[in-house]
């Protein structure tokens, strides 16, 4: 037939299951009582088997006000939620949340919030001398304290706030944290401006060493997430855009309103993959990290909705849920006393791997602000701390010693515009010498070859000989004046070092599809009687002085060619870029990251690189078309498994592919970074 065009595309309506009531469906108080949602609308739209490509979206449906997320966070049903979230928590949670057989050991401050023989307009602070008891629930304030005036407490006006704190003197997010924890029926608050004497040294220096403690037996955390500074209060009504409202009338006379707001596709959530807060006030603050993941449970007030974390559940007010909790010390403990390390067989499954958590907080933690570069360990210093109790390991400059390569294979993302720091913050060789974001590239490479079949396990080619740091101060997890690393690996210096933006008629086969975008450099080194090339890149954006040094490679772990030569620029290489400090003692210096195919001048290579880069570019725009995909960019720093399923269904290699370079093994050394 002329004019009409045949393509197999089918599209239907569906309305699935309303929530049932105790008393039926009844549409007027479904929402009140459940307070979520209380019909799915689904509408599919399929292009059919031949594309083999499916679109899909899902419409949540709600009654009563017309909101499946209250107006208000400071809402009758906001606080429902909450409590609803509370019961769940301490019911189902028994093992992992709740510790029911007594309440925790008050911290040595406290706000009372429900002082017997006081207006209901006021609080009091409470120590030894006028605790009413040791032990109790308390509710812990994590917050941006931001460029407001604080209100703190401090030696001259301590004695007056044990007596009584009016709540409307306090800043505008303390007294909206005393409403909540008012509204959740606890007694005791804990914020630190006003718990811990801000102008007493000692008492500071005592109460910041069991800040961490705090925050781990808080009933709950509130999070002000949604707050800029103290005195930009968090609760109040939200923006709904992107719902749409039908007024309409029911049958016994009563009005009723219908809304749609659109849902991620079942199953599935819009922050798939994502911190759903991670781009709100608290979490760009570096000491906020810990907060979040030493709590047992925390309530974060977002800009939109609340979020819900425990140790079992990430949930959030509009009814999304999810099993475990990417930012919580359970996950760190458990990836930190896991045997299975990347460098080996490659798990079985959607398992986890030694240390993967803990390097994935570090990840996030360097996305983060700090006011001074010098806090970067001891801002993490409570969960540095947590995680050692259990695992027993040796914690070297932030890198664990059971998880020692991957911790160095750390590549800094702001690396060409970074400066070199004036004052001395880290080893070298430690993500914390780096100002910025890092990425620890071991665990986002197979994100970028994710089109590669038969992909072969890690092999680590380098081996720990000795380690020691110094610490500057009292916290053992705390500030370092220096620390030095002494590995056995593969050394070779750098023949010729070329960047690849000053070049445009760089061969196409010493540039490689898809690589690690912070890697700029091509270095030639010589192995035997051969040249070969690697993409290296810097730590920090070079000055002529680096580049006249002789720079060398030092190669700390290998991904072989799981198709034994059919792709041979896939034989991968990750290692550091060092200078010599001193050529007596063999001390190096980090100075950048190798995350590089072994790559050789070849015309033929040239043309499957062009091919490969073109293969990867088509996949990237279908994944993109898919509404189902979970990955990100190489540059999204986001928690996520590192192993694509597709790979995870494949038999693992038998054994490890030959080395096609074996020479490089014979320059191994013993060398010390500092
Ligand atoms: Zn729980």
């Amino acid at each position: 037939m002329a004019g009409y065009l045949d393509l197999p595309i089918t599209m239907s309506l569906r309305l699935r299951s309303s929530v049932s009531t105790d008393s039926g469906p009844e549409d007027r108080d479904i929402s009140r009582q459940s307070g979520i949602a209380n019909a799915i609308l689904t509408i599919t739209i399929s292009s059919g088997v031949s594309w083999g490509l499916t679109l899909q979206a899902e419409f949540r449906v709600a009654t009563d006000r017309g909101r499946t997320v209250a107006q208000s966070a400071d809402s009758e049903q906001a606080f429902s939620v909450i409590n609803t979230w509370m019961d769940s928590c301490n019911s189902d949670h028994q093992s992992q949340c709740a510790d029911a057989s007594q309440p925790p050991l008050l911290p040595t401050r406290v706000l009372d919030v429900n002082p017997v023989g006081l207006d209901i307009d006021l609080v009091c602070l409470r120590d030894d001398q006028n605790k009413v008891e040791r032990a109790a629930n308390y509710v812990a304030l994590s917050h941006c304290w931001g460029k407001c005036i604080p209100f703190a407490t401090t030696v001259e006006n301590l004695e007056d706030r044990k007596r009584e704190v009016r709540i409307e003197d306090m800043s505008r997010v303390f007294q909206e944290a005393v409403l909540i924890t008012r509204r959740l029926h606890i007694r005791y608050l804990w914020i630190d401006t006003l718990c811990i004497v801000q102008n007493d040294r000692h008492d500071w220096e005592v109460e910041a060493g069991r800040m961490a403690k705090v925050y781990m037996d808080a009933t709950v955390v509130i999070g002000a997430s949604n707050s800029n500074a103290d005195d930009q209060g968090f609760l109040g009504p939200r923006d709904h855009r992107g719902s749409i409202k039908w007024p309409g009338s029911l049958s016994n006379g009563r009005t009723s309103c219908l809304a749609l707001s659109l849902l991620p596709p079942a199953g599935q959530r819009w922050t798939s993959g994502r911190d759903p807060v991670s781009l709100e006030p608290l979490q760009s603050r570096a000491w906020c990290l810990q907060e979040r993941y030493l709590a047992r449970r925390i309530l974060l007030y977002g800009a939109k909705q609340l979020f819900w974390e425990c140790r079992a559940i990430s949930r959030a007010e509009d009814g999304d849920l999810r099993l475990g909790n990417l930012h919580n010390l359970n996950r760190l403990r458990g990836t930190a006393s896991i045997k299975t390390t990347i460098f080996g067989p490659r798990p079985a499954g959607d398992s986890e791997i030694n240390y993967r958590g803990w390097y994935e907080m570090v990840e996030e933690y360097t996305q983060r602000s700090i006011t001074h570069q010098s806090d970067r360990f001891p801002a993490l210093s409570g969960v540095a701390d947590a995680v050692a109790q259990t695992s027993r390991d040796k914690y070297l400059a932030g890198i664990w010693r059971q998880g020692l390569v991957e911790g160095l294979l750390w590549c800094a993302l702001n690396g060409q515009e970074s400066l070199k720091p004036t004052s001395y913050r880290a080893p070298s060789w430690s993500w914390a010498s780096a100002e910025g974001p890092v990425q620890f590239i071991v665990y986002h490479f197979l994100e970028r070859c994710r089109w590669k079949r038969g992909i072969a396990d890690y092999e680590q080619l380098a081996t720990f000989v000795d380690c020691d740091v110094t610490k500057d101060g009292p916290d053992i997890y705390g500030a370092l004046s220096s620390g030095y690393l002494r590995v056995h690996a593969p050394l070779l210096p750098v023949k010729r070092l070329c960047p690849t933006d000053n070049n445009p008629s760089f061969p196409e086969e010493l540039l490689p599809p898809l690589r690690n975008p912070t890697v700029e450099n091509v270095v030639e080194l010589d192995v035997g009687n051969q040249s070969f090339y690697l993409n290296a890149g810097f730590d920090l954006t070079p000055g002529p002085g680096l580049l006249q040094q002789q720079l060398f490679v030092l190669f700390l772990a290998r991904l072989p060619d799981g198709n034994h030569g059919f792709s041979p620029f896939m034989e991968h290489r990750f290692g550091l870029l060092v200078r010599r400090t001193d050529k007596e003692s063999e001390v190096y210096e980090r100075v950048g990251i190798i995350d590089s195919p072994i790559l050789t001048k070849s015309a033929s290579r040239g043309f499957l690189m062009m091919l490969i880069r073109l293969l990867e570019n088509v996949l990237l725009f279908l994944e993109r078309l898919s509404p189902s995909t979970d990955r990100s960019p190489i540059s999204n720093l986001t928690p996520q498994l590192f192993v694509p399923s597709r790979t995870l269904t494949e038999e693992p290699e038998e054994e490890m592919p030959p080395d096609p370079l074996p020479e490089i093994r014979r320059h191994s050394v013993s060398v010390t970074l500092v």
